[in-house]
């Protein structure tokens, strides 16, 4: 936009001296006329060339023009008059501040008056129209100026006494058509004076009383001065009547400019017109590149700014102020926070560029709801351009939404490097998507569990598409999260090492992470470049001696980060305890990450738990599809929220193990046991509860050998690819076992001696087949001939990965007691460790948040977080018991709810 520097006032300085008929002389521009503060009429006795300060408080004799500087002071009118001059205006007054420019300016009020005032003011201008209000007895009518035709109805002739007016609006940068509304108000009540704040634009770039209005006031702590080193208000007008009456209030309250501020003032506006030509002009770029990376930027110099048109017509520059939303007000702090070139301050018009947050801000002297109700954004913020090279000021604006994580590189960096985070934008539109106010829930602890698991039938093949058999262990992982509120998250693992870290949640590398919107699901691979700046950004710098601790720490940092949306990054602890041994291939590490995704679900509110159903413990009318042998649990957790959490789990998975097969994940998060196919080459999952599931007893020992799973399945990939026909066969031969197992435990008509029978059977050809894949061990097989002796004759295979691990025995009902305590000693004597278990128990269970004795169903109101019950914290307690207590003691503290 061209700036005009044409004034037609009548304060134009006299074209010079004499004028020629032949050579016109045309008035002098604004920038001429601010760097030239001549008073043809107050010449100076020395011609000094920059005015004087006459720092005296009183003046000798009685016939001069001064005599005391609260009525006058020579410095003060030097400023007055050059004020004037480029304000298109026959009065300028210089005052202490703003406020007290616009307190002189309502003084001409009386109680019973009216003012219709703008609903998008600077903070201070409604705390003081607020006061008159209470304690002044006007009326104050406050409207929504941006369209004109609001203000008509609130237009009383004869008691309409002021119209009160700012444009553009400081934040928002809404324009009013000052000239429109100057005129329907003269026409309706001719004795209203019009008042404009002119502080956003000054009168380099807006001359309102060009246009109607009667009275103009400015902070002139902003532009005019350009420096904030001093505080001072102007206040012009054409009107000799209320000129005179404004006189008088000044001289009579004593709130007129000191001299030297009067000065100081003076200098400052000589170079205004300059400053504010380099100032808008970076503005139009930092709202230009905001506006690029996808914010929603308020600027009247945007081609998209609803009020440009009008802006154009009774301005002539966009100034410098500008202000953005970003969708989150935690976000909207760090930017502010991380910038180092624009300082954090209220204010604006400074040579210097200044961020801020209004609403903690200089807007905060409005109250919440107020703010609220009148649209102003709690992530608003506001920018105001200084003249520091424009590009410095890109950069560190670039860099601070950068490091707040507010944008992000992009993956074609061809055009624009950077790209607004979907962070924000999905966290605004999360922010309203969500129906339901968003519940304290980091008030509370979470306690959650979810089993082990043993594969009965498959490991390996079902890497190849081979169905599967699982069940779940009746040993299980713990987790507890308790709130922290200080900002932190926190981990211990009581049995890697008994591992603990910390992080300050707001130092975690959130420029990374796109996360996953509410509804949507963590796409099928992961996001290296979060897994990378977890590990090499957030890491403890001893983590490399707890190399299991540092996967569960990666896993467990990765789904909080993915999860945060909204802006919501609760401050936990999250404790983990296992009852299962830790890497022998009974699912703990799934039934870490089970309990891991649940717990970060219910903190990340992404999973509710439901009002229970009535007080019946299962479903009404159907087949449980399995055995809640171990608990008394309620099966109270619908479907829905075991698929999110078997989703998120399987993510976690993924980072500990590579290319898990899932069914760890399953058999954890829905007990039971499970047939399942893996998802792969554009097929979902088939996973299939084996329904009327029998209990069985199972000898699990531990061999104590560690494998490495990974190597261990990369292995039977390699063997396939080098002899394709053996494998397959193999893997087509476990597919029938698998097969015959899933017959076997569902047939209701099998006695339980056939089916016992059977499944030996099946145990002992499965296990064969694995020897052959290679994934046996020496160790395996020590336990495989103990328990095969013929004082026992069970069956025995390896089950998960094998290489180590953990073997499977079946305990036939009718087995003497005497004779499997000696097997269990005898495993023992030789150095393994053997868990005597049933399978196929309940899945995922969360302690009820409603208590033993609350209502089945909480109240109906939103914020059930009111009828949670309350307890005693149970952190302490969980962390010191024993491993054999744990379980009975985590039971006994209130109602358990299962998948
Ligand atoms: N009007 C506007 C638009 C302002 O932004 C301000 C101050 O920020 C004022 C008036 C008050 O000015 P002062 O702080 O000089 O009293």
């Amino acid at each position: 936009m061209a700036v005009s520097t044409k004034l037609n006032g009548a304060h134009d300085l006299p074209t010079p001296d004499p004028e020629s008929p032949y050579r016109s002389r045309k008035p002098y521009r604004f920038s001429t006329l601010c760097a030239t503060v001549d008073n043809p009429f107050a010449k100076d006795q020395y011609g000094s060339s920059s005015v004087p300060i006459y720092q005296t408080a009183t003046f000798k004799g009685v016939a001069g023009e001064y005599d005391y500087s609260r009525s006058g002071n020579p410095t003060r009118s030097h400023l007055e008059h050059h004020i004037a001059k480029i304000s298109s205006a026959g009065h300028a007054f210089a005052v202490s501040s703003g406020m007290a420019a616009l307190d002189i300016i309502t003084r001409l009020l009386k109680p019973g008056d009216e003012i219709i005032a703008g609903d998008d003011l600077y903070g201070g201008t409604n705390r003081l129209l607020t006061y008159l209000k209470t304690n002044g007895g006007v009326i104050v009518h406050h409207v929504d100026t941006t369209v004109p035709e609001n203000i008509l109805p609130h237009i009383n002739p004869g008691k309409t006494a002021m119209v009160l007016l700012e444009s553009p609006t400081n934040p928002l940068l809404k324009i009013v058509d000052l000239a429109k509304i100057a005129a329907d108000v003269k026409e309706r009540a001719p004795e209203a004076i019009i008042v404009v704040d002119n502080t956003m634009m000054s009168p380099y770039c807006q001359r309102p009383l060009e246009y109607g209005a009667d009275i103009v006031y400015d902070s002139a702590t902003k532009y005019l001065s350009g420096h904030h080193d001093l505080m001072a208000g102007i206040i012009t007008c054409n009107r000799d009547d209320v000129a005179k009456q404004m006189a008088f209030i000044i001289n009579s309250v004593g709130n007129a400019l000191t001299p030297f501020d009067s000065f100081l003032l003076l200098r400052g506006s000589k170079t205004l017109a300059i400053r504010m030509d380099r100032q808008q002009s970076t503005a139009m770029h930092v709202a230009t590149m905001l506006d690029r990376l996808g914010f929603k930027v308020n600027y009247p110099g945007l081609p998209n700014h609803p009020g440009r048109e009008v802006h154009e017509r009774i301005a002539s520059g966009y100034g410098a102020v500008l202000s953005f939303t970003t969708g989150d007000k935690a976000m909207s702090e760090r930017i502010v926070g991380a910038t180092r070139l624009w300082g954090i301050s209220v204010s604006f018009g400074a040579v210097n560029s200044l961020i801020s947050m209004p609403c903690v801000m200089s807007h905060a002297s409005i109250d919440a709801a107020t703010r609220a109700a009148r649209g102003l954004p709690e992530d608003l913020i506001r920018l105001c351009v200084g003249i520091e090279d424009p590009e410095d000021l890109l950069d560190d604006l670039e860099h601070a939404l950068l490091e707040a994580g507010a944008i992000t590189v992009t993956a074609n960096a061809d055009e624009h490097q950077y790209v607004r985070a979907t962070t924000s934008i999905s966290r605004a539109v999360e922010k309203l998507a969500v129906s339901e106010p968003r519940r304290p829930r980091e008030r509370r602890e979470w306690f959650v569990s979810a089993p082990g698991k043993v594969i009965l039938f498959g490991e390996h093949a079902v890497v190849h598409g081979v169905t599967a058999v699982a069940a779940s262990v009746d040993l299980r992982c713990y987790g507890l999260t308790t709130p922290r509120h200080d900002g932190k998250l926190s981990v211990k693992f009581c049995d890697i090492d008994d591992f603990y870290a910390e992080w300050d949640v707001d130092l975690l590398p959130w420029d990374a992470v796109t996360p996953v919107s509410i509804g949507e699901e963590h796409p099928e691979v992961l996001d290296q470049g979060l897994i990378d700046a977890i590990s090499n950004r957030a890491m403890p710098a001893d983590m490399e001696k707890y190399p299991k601790a540092k996967g569960a720490a990666l896993a467990f940092l990765y789904l909080y980060m993915m999860m945060a949306h909204g802006g919501e990054r609760p401050s936990f602890n999250f404790t983990a305890r296992s009852t299962l041994p830790i890497g022998a291939g009974l699912g703990s590490s799934a039934s870490f990450s089970v309990c891991a995704a649940t717990a970060l679900l219910l903190l990340h509110q992404r999973i509710d738990i439901p009002p229970l159903p009535a007080p019946t413990r299962e479903p009404a009318g159907g087949d449980p599809g399995h055995v809640h042998v171990s608990h008394q649990g309620r099966r109270a957790i619908p479907p829905s929220v075991a698929e999110e959490t078997n989703r998120w789990a399987f993510v976690a998975e993924k980072i500990l193990h590579g290319n898990p097969s899932g069914v760890d994940n399953s058999v954890s998060v829905y007990g039971g046991a499970l047939a399942y196919t893996r998802a792969g080459f554009g097929k979902k999952s088939g996973m299939e509860q084996i329904s009327g599931f029998k209990s069985l007893r199972f000898l699990l020992t531990d061999s104590k050998v560690p494998r490495d799973t990974k190597k261990l399945v990369a292995g039977v990939s390699e063997k396939k690819e080098r002899e394709p026909e053996v494998v397959n066969a193999i893997l087509e031969a476990i597919q029938s076992i698998s097969n015959e197992a899933r017959r076997a435990l569902a047939d209701p008509e099998l006695s339980r001696e056939s089916l016992l029978s059977a499944i030996s059977a099946l145990i002992d050809e499965n296990h064969a087949h694995l020897v052959s894949l290679g994934v046996s061990h020496a160790s395996l097989e020590a336990i495989r001939a103990k328990t095969a002796r013929d004082m026992y004759k069970l069956s025995t295979k390896l089950t998960g990965a094998g290489g180590g691990g953990c073997a499977v025995t079946l305990v036939p009902d009718d087995i003497r007691e005497d004779v499997l305590q000696q097997l269990i000693a005898e495993l023992l004597s030789d150095n393994f460790q053997p868990y005597l278990t049933s399978v196929g128990g309940s899945g995922l269970g969360i302690l009820s948040p409603y208590g033993l004795n609350a209502p089945f169903t909480p109240p109906a109101e939103t914020d059930t977080s009111e009828s949670y019950v309350t307890r005693e914290p149970l952190r302490a307690t969980f962390q010191e018991k024993t491993g054999a207590e744990l379980s009975e003691w985590a039971e006994s503290r209130g109602r358990w709810l299962y998948v």
